[in-house]
């Protein structure tokens, strides 16, 4: 854990989180400024900062991330719909909060919302 870490702090419940789903290795929770009618952020428990850190060993991370936007779509009803995945790294790439996330971004056509 990073103390000074929001995200972190969500998964002990030292700040309040909205939660869709757990288990052992990530966390989904509703963005607190959605994007979309649903936008939920899944998060490893483990505090990494980027794609780029993780070692080829440690790459089952992304797999539990993929397992658990599966989960929480299944749980949004949005499977057969459709929906997007993002994950923001570094600076260029927009990402505000230094912990690996990935964005899911749906419950509607996001074109017509002007999200690409
Ligand atoms: P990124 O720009 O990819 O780092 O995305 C960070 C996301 O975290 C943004 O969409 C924020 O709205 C979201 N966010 C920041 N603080 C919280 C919070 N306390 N609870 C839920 N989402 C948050």
């Amino acid at each position: 854990m990073d103390t000074n870490c929001i995200f972190c702090k969500i998964n002990v419940g030292e700040i309040p989180g909205d939660f869709v789903y757990r288990d052992d290795d990530t966390f989904v929770i509703r963005d607190i400024v959605p994007k979309a009618p649903v936008h939920l952020l899944v998060i490893p428990t483990v505090h990494v900062e980027r794609v780029a850190e993780l070692a080829s060993e440690e790459m089952s991370i992304i797999a539990a991330m993929f397992r658990a936007a599966k989960e929480a779509v299944r749980i949004e009803g949005i499977v057969e719909r459709g929906y997007r995945l993002i994950v923001n790294q570094g600076e260029e790439g927009g990402q505000e909060v230094p912990h690996l996330h990935m964005h899911v971004l749906g419950g509607t056509h996001l074109r017509a919302m002007g999200l690409g």
